[in-house]
């Protein structure tokens, strides 16, 4: 039985050779497993970027960044590897994402185990446990106080570590966490255990804030010359100080952050 830790070991092996890499073709082996409208595919997946891979409770998300997701259920016994593409798939081969450089990345499970689904936007209704994930961050459950004793529970974590965290909160991704440590004004390699509650707090807010944004006025949002998000390259200056952007490796995730106006606590 595959279990969350599985899963997430699973990606952990595949995550960093595919994330960014274009995906050149798209060979379905099983079409009654693999429910991707073909059009769709042609249009959004063939040729695109692979943007991030997250797991959502048993389900693999392969979003790109063309803002379409191959949605991956696990199963019992699914599993998601790269392999070259001389290499025959089995038996068990439901659909390959084939890259340019000569692997590809092969889902496999047995019989009719397991379900693949394209989705737009993040219009995952219909996906079963993808939808009960983690509070949504938007949601009145997500208080302050809970998303401080949220946060509690994992101290040696980062808050990026915790903003990433699915299952603390559903549905934030790696632009948007950086982006909210921004806009808070901390670093989003602070720990937990270093900051107070009032701070977590904080972080709460801007969650909020810029989730509530983010979801409504995309757009505006996007375009807006005071958040990061517009400005993740190599040697960008901060849209507030002007100082160079700083990009780390945090939780596997391409990281950027000022040094000047995000403190360390
Ligand atoms: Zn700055």
């Amino acid at each position: 039985m595959i279990e969350l830790p599985d899963v997430e070991r699973m990606i952990d092996a595949f995550a960093g050779y595919a994330t960014g890499k274009t995906v050149s073709d798209v060979l379905i082996d099983d079409p009654n497993t693999a429910n991707i409208d073909s059009d769709l595919c042609e249009e959004r997946v063939k040729g695109h970027a692979i943007d991030t891979i997250e797991r959502h409770g048993r389900y693999v998300v392969v979003r790109f960044r063309s803002d379409v997701s191959i949605v991956f259920h696990m199963g019992s016994e699914g599993e998601i590897f790269l392999e070259s593409q001389t290499t025959p798939p089995d038996e068990n081969s439901k659909i390959r994402l084939q890259f340019a450089a000569g692997r590809e990345l092969r889902y496999s499970s047995t019989g009719s185990e397991g379900e693949i689904h394209l989705v737009e936007g993040e219009d995952f209704t219909g996906l079963g446990t993808l939808e009960n994930l983690g509070l949504d961050p938007l949601s009145d459950e997500l208080t302050a106080p809970r998303f401080v004793d949220l946060a509690r529970t994992k101290p040696r974590s980062t808050l990026k570590g915790i903003l990433l965290n699915q299952e603390i909160v559903a549905g934030i991704g790696n632009e948007y966490a950086d982006e909210i440590c921004f806009q808070a004004g901390y670093r989003p390699d602070l720990k937990v255990k270093d900051v107070t509650d009032e701070q977590l707090k904080r972080i709460h807010k801007y969650l909020r804030r810029v989730l509530r944004r983010a979801t409504l006025h995309w757009q505006a949002a996007h375009a807006d010359p005071g958040w990061l998000i517009n400005r993740r390259k190599r040697g960008s200056a901060c849209p507030r100080c002007t100082s160079t952007l700083k990009s780390m490796k945090l939780v596997g995730r391409k990281t950027y952050l000022c040094p000047r106006c995000q403190r360390a606590a």
